[in-house]
């Protein structure tokens, strides 16, 4: 598929995301910031996906405001989702729901890092789960000898319900 310069930015946000039904969430899986947040390329400018999303489908984000997130996936742009807060807003926001436990582990059982680039989300309940990239990939490593594509950016992995999000490339925020 090839995107057209000329595109309106609606359908962009619509062809570089994926919709999680269990969880409502809409996953940008074109490039992302470094942090994990989307990026839409526009006017020669890298735009954070997420608020591009809320400007196109809610309104105007006042001046020095944050879109935050509801569900704290940072790469969902589902309008639906987000929210007008400043900083410590999206902090509050974030003890009220008190996300303890695993979403404030930094590591994995086997040591790596919870970073952006390594972390794939697996269906909850209610939300998206937290996973380790690196040890899904070497699980499938030692299960499967056989080659495999390593450019998959997601699929759904039918067996064991992971949904595998993974964006192309990361870019550094300017
Ligand atoms: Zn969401
Ligand atoms: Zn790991």
């Amino acid at each position: 598929m090839t995107v057209s310069k000329y595109m309106s930015l609606k359908d962009r946000l619509e062809l570089y995301s994926i919709p999680i039904p269990e969880s409502g969430c809409q996953i940008w899986i074109g490039a992302c910031f470094s942090q994990g947040y989307g990026v839409l390329q526009y006017k020669g400018k890298n735009l954070k996906a997420h608020r591009v999303s809320y400007q196109e489908h809610v309104g105007l984000i006042p001046d020095g405001k944050h879109v935050c997130h509801h569900c704290d996936i940072k790469s969902c742009i589902n309008p639906k989702h987000l929210f007008i807060g400043s900083h410590q807003d999206n902090m509050r926001d974030r003890e009220k729901k008190n996300l303890g436990g695993n979403s404030k582990k930094t590591h994995c059982k086997n040591g790596h890092e919870f970073i952006e680039e390594n972390i794939i989300y697996e269906k909850g309940i209610t939300k998206l789960k937290r996973r380790c990239w690196t040890c899904h990939r070497n699980r499938q490593r030692n299960n499967d000898k056989r080659p495999r594509k390593t450019n998959v950016r997601w699929n759904i992995d039918k067996k064991k319900k992971l949904y595998i999000v993974k964006p192309k490339k990361y870019i550094n925020e300017s």
